[in-house]
């Protein structure tokens, strides 16, 4: 069973009965899940979660559906790793990597769709929807498929490639508009009135917002159920963001963790950075964008939750930080070849602003930091494709071979002198 309760104006706090709605008829706040915090310490306790499934369904008291509901395809419960030539490299003791990558459509979306759809299920929607900047698409259509729900799924026609594909495959209504996410969003919003769909961040988004709190969940009970001094998040409508700070929280409130001194910072791409912005120019009023990166999964100019994560970075004496296109790859790089973990754009995004942090002072060398990598390289490999050492390319005998490699070898070590001599 679920112990939601209601759902809560973040505004001005009326509450409403949990029906498929998102803002509040009065102030047109954001509507939030509030839980019976105190029956779910009654049930929830460490040996309790540690004999649950490796999902996020480990957590199941915590979440605002039914499990009976669920579509599990297995998302959640994904490594923490400890991060230690990447550490050394930027120049901090001790980091990890809360790996998202390896979720079933390799991204963090795969939390926010599965309470999404079990919500939406419980409804008794039979459709399921989404406005995407691609890893909501892909997500979607993939839990869309294993359902055997009506699926819609809407991108702005400009997606990478493995981003596109990665909805196809599943055979849903794929829809490309031709407009920014943005647009696409606008157009979704109009369409969520009369159609029959639970699009999953717009009509049913308080819903589905609450799955990002389980990577909170995850890290914490990872780390021996302690909070890191320091989380680095990827940062689009901002949801995810306030979603860990939070999980965090809620896992003080329900007794299995101690109050939480988390710093929590955000990381933008330059191209797309209204929330960094403003925390740079010391605001928690956000101006649009116009969205230009290839960070494309984050790209969206107006964040819908960009206010509330600039709070929480106040709350939390947090901050924010963002990135060149340039940074980011060379980012996805680094994290590659010093952690053997291949990300998306938006991964490089958080290893790019990371090292920025470090760098500024921002994050101090001795504070434990985790950063979330939350989309895997193959969706975006346009951003790396010739900024990788070419492949030696031989005929099939073992002398080529040596001689192309001995060649390879005197190049790189002259390169060395040349750049040791300069
Ligand atoms: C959607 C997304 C995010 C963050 O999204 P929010 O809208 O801020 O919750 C981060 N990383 C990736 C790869 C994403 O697809
Ligand atoms: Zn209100």
């Amino acid at each position: 069973m679920s112990y939601a309760q209601a759902l809560r104006c973040r505004e001005c706090e009326r509450e409403y009965p949990l029906d498929p709605a998102f803002f509040c008829q009065f102030c047109f706040g954001p509507l939030e899940v509030d839980y019976d915090y105190e029956a779910i310490s009654r049930v929830m306790t460490r040996e309790s979660v540690a004999a649950g499934p490796p999902t996020l369904w480990r957590y199941a008291p915590l979440l605002p559906c039914d499990p009976e509901y669920k579509v599990d395809l297995g998302t959640g419960y994904t490594p923490l790793l400890r991060a230690d030539r990447l550490a050394e490299a930027i120049g901090l003791d001790t980091l990890w990597i809360k790996n998202d990558t390896v979720n079933p459509t390799w991204s963090f979306k795969d939390r926010v769709v599965s309470v999404a759809i079990a919500r939406a299920r419980q409804f008794g929607f039979t459709g399921i929807a989404c406005a995407s900047t691609g890893n909501l698409a892909n997500s979607v259509a993939a839990h869309g498929a294993h359902a055997g729900m009506d699926t819609f799924v809407f991108i702005p026609d400009d997606l990478e490639e493995g981003k596109v594909v990665g909805s196809a495959i599943y055979s849903p209504a794929l829809v490309m508009v031709r407009g920014s996410y943005d647009d696409v969003n606008r157009m979704c919003t109009e369409l969520s009135h009369d159609q029959p769909w639970a699009f999953v961040n717009i009509n049913v988004r308080p819903y589905y917002a609450e799955g990002s709190r389980t990577l909170a969940y995850e890290v914490a009970e990872q780390l021996g159920w302690r909070t890191p001094d320091h989380c680095v998040v990827p940062m689009a409508s901002g949801s995810l963001f306030t979603k860990i700070w939070k999980g965090f929280k809620e896992l003080h409130q329900v007794g299995l963790i101690d109050e939480p001194q988390t710093r929590m910072s955000g990381s933008q791409a330059a191209g797309c950075s209204p929330i960094s912005t403003a925390y740079a120019e010391g605001t928690l009023n956000f101006r649009p964008q116009k969205p230009n990166t290839i960070a494309r999964s984050l790209a969206i100019g107006n964040p819908a939750d960009g206010f509330y994560a600039l709070k929480t970075m106040q709350e939390t004496e947090g901050g924010a930080e963002m990135a060149t296109d340039q940074e980011i790859i060379d980012a996805v790089k680094l994290l590659a070849e010093t952690e053997g973990i291949f990300a998306e754009t938006a991964g490089g995004v958080t290893v790019a602003c990371l090292k920025r942090m470090v760098e500024s002072g921002h994050i101090r060398r001795d504070e434990e930091t985790v950063a979330f990598i939350t989309g895997g390289g193959l969706k975006t490999i346009e951003a790396v494709q010739g900024q990788l050492t070419e492949p030696l390319r031989v005929p099939a005998s073992s002398d080529a071979f040596l001689e192309a490699l001995e060649a390879r070898r005197a190049t790189e070590a002259g390169v060395a002198v040349a750049a040791g001599g300069a």
